[in-house]
């Protein structure tokens, strides 16, 4: 295991300073709290060593960069970024970079945390880890957000690398901002290492080294685990509703795909607004989503009717996917939630009050590190693909993806019924004996 700093590069090494969140970093009150506290509840369930709750409890090494970037007009302008590397017990560090006004060291910490347990549980050799830029990049020119990219993974240095920590895609950046990061990341190479430099992140434009299935597989992750919960529930998918918070890169992909399955969309909201569905044929996920990538939202789409947030979480449908941000489901919006399940698309949507408030009520949960890792499984694929010289096909890449997922869901399942849990802790502690059980055979250095 890697515990403390990483191997720095000279520019890396100017840039990094551990720990210290700039002065401006806003509040993202205790959500590396919660990840802990959903860490020892799932350890008490499953009994684990001591020791390994112990080296959970904190991340192995955080990188905190200030840079500079010159935008349009001339003007230098200084942003803050971060890179925390939870545990790399199981391989290299790996999750994605987000660019967010509320990107904070404590959020990004709990996201990263969150991979190393979303990695254990589907068992991928790869170790937890994320990124992320505190920046609105609706307020940047589409320059400015190349320069801002290309400057962070040169601030970032050697603290990422293909075998080391493997950015992806997250909130507010895509496939186009990876294929920058490759390019920035290579540039930095001595011209015989660059072949390598690929490797570095996953969820690349196809024409650059992406996988095909990389842009859908967390929606279409989520969407193969409601089938297998339509099916221990004796329904078929075809026969379900849903609703869908989040229209991005999750939120669209899942709805488009189970609209593909013949269920129907009932409602749909995001930064711009919601919208419901006025016939029981419900709205058309595909024109949806055209609709948001052209106008930036839901809010405005023709044969639909406008709701407030509030009338949003009361619609009744079988299914509810939260694919936006963390803390959605509060224990207030899941008192108003008409559904049988939460699907996770986003991570950490659900605050504990939102879990108590969903048991009581006797809705499932699928919770995010099971139903949101199909991202970064097929990232996986990608990478071997990467490094193999390899090029899979779709109907190859949807198996492999769809089997990794059903071995998941029956360990969760089985956790499940054998300690009489609830699918979240279930999860994690499917996740912390994996992890147990490689420090138990490895040791801890010296
Ligand atoms: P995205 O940037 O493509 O889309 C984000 C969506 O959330 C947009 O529709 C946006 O309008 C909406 N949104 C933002 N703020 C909102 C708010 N306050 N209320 C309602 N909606 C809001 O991002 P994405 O990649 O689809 O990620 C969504 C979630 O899924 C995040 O939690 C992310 O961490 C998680 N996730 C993403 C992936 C991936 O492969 N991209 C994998 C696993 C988990």
């Amino acid at each position: 295991m890697t515990n403390g700093t990483a191997t720095l590069n000279p520019s890396a090494s100017s840039a990094r300073s551990c720990c210290t969140p700039p002065a401006s970093a806003p509040a993202h009150p205790k959500l590396f709290e919660r990840v802990r506290e959903q860490m020892d509840l799932a350890a008490d369930a499953a009994g684990l060593a001591p020791e390994v709750r112990k080296i959970l409890a904190a991340p192995a090494c955080e990188v905190a960069v200030n840079f500079p970037v010159k935008m349009d007009d001339g003007r230098v302008e200084m942003f803050s970024g971060y890179r925390v590397q939870h545990n790399n017990v199981l391989g290299p560090f790996k999750g994605g970079i987000r660019y967010h006004p509320d990107v904070s060291l404590d959020e990004v910490r709990a996201l990263a945390a969150w991979m190393t347990i979303k990695c254990a549980l589907v068992d991928i050799p790869f170790g937890g880890g994320k990124g992320g830029v505190q920046v609105d990049p609706a307020t940047l020119s589409r320059r400015e957000v190349e320069r801002m990219t290309r400057r962070f993974v040169y601030a970032l240095g050697a603290n990422i690398g293909p075998g080391y920590d493997v950015p992806a895609p997250d909130v507010n950046t895509d496939a186009r901002t990876m294929a920058w990061i490759v390019d920035t990341y290579a540039a930095t190479m001595p011209p015989q290492e660059r072949y390598r430099a690929l490797a570095v992140v996953t969820g690349k434009p196809v024409s650059a080294g992406g996988s095909v299935g990389r842009e859908k597989a967390t929606g279409q992750g989520v969407v193969d685990l409601i089938e297998m919960w339509a099916a221990d529930h004796k329904c078929k998918v075809s026969d379900l509703t849903y609703t869908v918070q989040g229209f991005g890169k999750v939120g669209s992909w899942a709805a488009r795909i189970l609209k593909d399955k013949g269920a129907k969309l009932m409602a749909a909201q995001d930064v711009t607004g919601a919208v419901k569905a006025t016939t029981p044929a419900g709205l058309d996920a595909d024109a949806l989503a055209e609709h948001a990538k052209k106008t930036g939202g839901v809010a405005g789409f023709p044969a639909a009717q406008a709701i407030t947030l509030d009338q949003f979480f009361g619609v009744q449908a079988d299914v509810f996917i939260p694919a936006a941000l963390e803390n959605q489901v509060t224990g207030q919006s899941a008192r108003k939630l008409n559904v049988r399940l939460v699907a996770e698309g986003a991570n950490g949507p659900t605050t504990p009050e939102g879990d108590a408030v969903l048991r009581e009520r006797g809705i499932d949960v699928l919770p995010d590190v099971l139903c949101n890792a199909g991202g970064v499984i097929v990232s996986y694929f990608e990478w071997l693909q990467n490094r193999g010289g390899a090029a899979w096909n779709a109907t190859e890449v949807d198996q492999r993806l769809r089997e990794i997922l059903e071995r998941a869901y029956a360990r969760v399942k089985g956790m499940v019924a054998e300690k009489s849990l609830d699918w979240r802790t279930a999860a994690y502690a499917v996740a912390l004996r994996r992890i147990e059980q490689v420090y138990a055979e490895r040791g801890i250095f010296p």
